[in-house]
Formats: structure tokens, sequence, C-alpha cells
């Protein structure tokens, strides 16, 4: 039976409008993959270095039969498709990022895959959206996005788009 996987999309580097959407579609493409829906886009601050552009957030939530491993595996191809590159700074800027943030039904606690992602809980970028498409989810030992939210208490990040945005805005 395909899980309920949830995953969080960055992107400050090369149009990252253009980026985000675009692996949402490839996310879309997987094999044994269904999108079920996909949150607005949300522009944020930088995490760590601030001498970075502002990020490009959005949430997807994906019915697939692949096991989190080999998700991780496809995941890291489409990140390859968007010429990421990996550097040693860990808050570095990016074309993509690509993370699980959460399967139903399934823990982890490898360096190679922790589920639910460690950052899940203390990142608006990813809380917001999240909350967007699943209002009601609720996160076994964490708590209900609602909670999480409330906890937080940091404010929304700034919606840049709706759902089923066709062309970005010329801002971007
Ligand atoms: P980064 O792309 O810098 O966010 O980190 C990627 C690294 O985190 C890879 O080595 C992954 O194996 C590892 N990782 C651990 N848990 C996760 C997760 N839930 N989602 C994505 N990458 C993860």
């Amino acid at each position: 039976m395909p899980a309920s996987v949830f995953i969080g999309l960055g992107s400050n580097l090369s149009s990252p409008i253009q980026q985000v959407l675009q692996a949402i579609n490839e996310i879309a493409g997987l094999a044994n993959t269904k999108l079920n829906a996909s949150s607005s886009l949300y522009e944020t601050a930088p995490m760590g270095p601030q001498d970075q552009p502002n990020y490009i957030n959005a949430v997807v939530h994906i019915h697939t039969s692949q096991q989190p491993l080999a998700l991780l595996k496809s995941l890291q191809k489409i990140e390859q498709l968007h010429s990421r590159t990996r550097n040693t700074d860990h808050w570095g800027a990016r074309t993509l990022d690509l993370d699980i943030l959460h399967v139903e039904g399934c823990s982890s606690n490898t360096t190679e895959l922790t589920l639910p992602h460690p950052g899940l809980h203390c990142r608006s970028f990813v809380l917001y959206p999240l909350h967007e498409i699943s209002p009601h989810l609720d996160i076994p030992n964490l708590g209900s996005i609602e909670q999480l939210i409330v906890q937080l208490n940091e404010p929304k990040p700034t919606i840049i788009s709706g759902k089923n945005l066709e062309k970005p805005p010329s801002v971007c």
C-alpha cells in the first residue's frame, strides 16, 4: 500500500520559483508516485549566513510505493538535475533542497535518513505550508501541526503565489 509522504522544497538560486515549480512536477512524475497536494510558494529569509538571497519554499504531499530510502535517492537525483552542488557551508545557497519531512507510520534515526525530519518542528517555512495542505496532520512524538506552529511562535512567511501557479510573477 502506498505511503503518505510530505516533502519540503527550497531554492534560493537561479530562478528559485522555477526551480521549485519544476521540482514539484518532477516529484509528481516519480515512479509509483501520485501528487496529492502542493502548497503555495512562500518567501523566507535564509537560515544561517544572511549574505544570500531569500528562499522560495513549498511542501508537497504524495502517495508513493517507493520505500523511504529509495525515495531519498530519487529526490537526490532531482536535486542533481537542478545542478545542486554541495559545499562545506551547511546553510549555504542552493538551487534546490529536497527534504523528506514525514512518512506516515514510519520513523528512522540514521544519519542517512532521519524521520520525521529533525528540523520539521522548528522551521516556519516547513510548518506553515504543511499546515496549509494538511491542517489536521498529527506527527507522533511531536504533536499536531497546529500545536507546533503555536509553540514556534514565528510569523507566517510571505505567500508569493497561490496553488497551481502557471506564470511566475515578474518580481522574482
Ligand atoms: P541537506 O541536503 O544539506 O539538507 O542534507 C542532505 C543530507 O541529509 C543527506 O546526506 C541525507 O542523507 C541526509 N538526510 C537525513 N535525513 C533526511 C531527510 N529526512 N530528508 C532528506 N535528507 C536527509
